[in-house]
């Protein structure tokens, strides 16, 4: 068997844990199988290296950035290989040049374009652990790039695409996949399994335990992952296409602080004006999340809609720089919001869902300020200060759902 194995930051944090890793490893090698493993920074080694650049310059250039990240996991991998040389057992560390992990040249936010081969498959077939650096890539003119924050989990899915692995393991902090939060929903549970689409929706709605786009990739190329600890041996969480067990109505809730909700009021009452506000938006590649317009007067209408956080300034400035000031009367920001998802494939054929969720919020006195919906999620916009509780309440709501 060939098993593409990742670990995160925690699972690396120091020596004794290093160290624990590599018996880990060798344990699957031993049994004869083929092991490729993906290892992060260690610890918080990224944020520092950040800190670290920002104390030398307040705006570090993105390509420096990225030549400044990739020593992080280069350390990692290193010493990974170190340790296992030292419990008797060949392994070699590549980089992303080595192994020539081909990326798109977006330094900070690349995306993984194409894998060469044959690199892995010459050092596996010497019977040698081989160990590479997650989250980065090199450019058409060979300059390093990283993928987002998180996408170590991307570098182990592509590898394992690439490498048409047996098998895909990331190892974390936690045991798997939750209903919600542990931290933050004291009855949540580990789910057995989830499919990619409840699983895509989940991290990009919050739940850190995966990067988005590792599920978008594992989705099409079909690359079933298994999520589990790097500290116990407990049964993990698989992700994969359709579960075997019936759809359930719901899998999960999910809430992120990282909103912030935008309200252009008084919008002339004529047609084109929303084509022209979110088109400008687009044109100046601002995301935006749930939209709605509501009836307002005089012939007017207000449109509310969703940024991240870090985009809200930068949204204001481009209304209020290209939209006709004839055509709004105010522009109003409020970022003390948070989005709080329940998300499960089964909503589609169970109406009431969201109903279900809005009584229960209005149970614990929770105000809701916007709404949208998929098919697989409800998600509503509410108070900061309000978002575990809106969690809480869903959870038990949607808890009641799957009896
Ligand atoms: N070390 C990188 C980060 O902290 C990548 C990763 O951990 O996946 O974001
Ligand atoms: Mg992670």
């Amino acid at each position: 068997m060939l098993i593409v194995k990742k670990f995160g930051g925690t699972s690396v944090g120091d020596k004794e844990r290093i160290f624990n890793v590599a018996r880990r490893c060798i344990e699957d090698y031993k049994k004869g199988n083929d092991v490729v493993v993906v290892l992060s920074a260690m610890g918080k080694m990224t944020d520092e290296l950040i800190a670290q650049a920002k104390d030398i310059n307040p705006n570090p250039s993105k390509r420096e950035m990225d030549m400044l990240f990739t020593t992080g996991e280069q350390t990692s991998v290193a010493l990974m290989a170190m340790a296992m040389d030292y419990l008797g057992v060949p392994a070699v560390s590549l980089n992303a040049f080595q192994v020539a992990m081909h990326s798109t040249n977006k330094y900070g936010n690349a995306r993984l374009k194409r894998i060469d081969t044959e690199r892995i498959h010459h050092e596996l077939d010497q019977r040698k652990i081989v160990l590479v650096t997650g989250f980065q890539g090199i450019d058409h003119y060979n300059n390093y790039t990283t993928l987002g924050r998180g996408g170590s989990d991307t570098t182990a899915v592509a590898l394992a695409a690439a490498l048409r692995a047996d098998a895909c393991e990331i190892y974390t902090d936690v045991e798997g996949v939750y209903t919600a939060d542990p931290r933050k929903v004291k009855d949540a549970r580990k789910l057995k399994e989830i499919t990619y689409n409840e699983m895509l929706e989940l991290a990009t709605l919050g739940a850190g335990v995966l990067h988005n786009r590792c599920v978008e990739l594992a989705k099409k190329h079909g690359v079933q992952i298994v999520v589990r600890s790097s500290l116990n041996t407990a049964e993990g969480t698989i992700v994969k296409s359709a579960t075997s067990t019936e759809e359930k109505v719901a899998v999960g809730v999910a809430g992120d602080k990282d909103a912030a909700r935008i309200a252009v009021l008084g919008v002339k009452n004529e047609p084109g004006v929303a084509f022209k506000l979110f088109n400008l938006l687009a044109r100046n590649n601002i995301n935006v999340d749930i939209i709605l317009q509501s009836v307002g007067r005089d012939g007017t209408k207000d449109i509310s809609f969703t940024v991240t956080e870090d985009m809200a300034q930068e949204t204001v400035d481009v209304i209020r720089n290209n939209f006709a000031r004839s055509k709004y009367k105010d522009i109003d920001v409020q970022t003390k919001v948070a989005k709080v998802s329940i998300v499960g494939a089964g909503m589609v054929s169970h109406p009431g869902v969201a109903a279900k969720m809005f009584q229960a919020l209005y149970e614990d006195g929770i105000n809701i300020r916007m709404i949208s919906t998929s098919e697989i999620r409800v998600t509503v916009l509410v108070n900061e200060e309000d978002m575990e509780k809106a969690m809480n309440a869903a959870h038990r709501a949607f808890q009641l759902e799957a009896e």
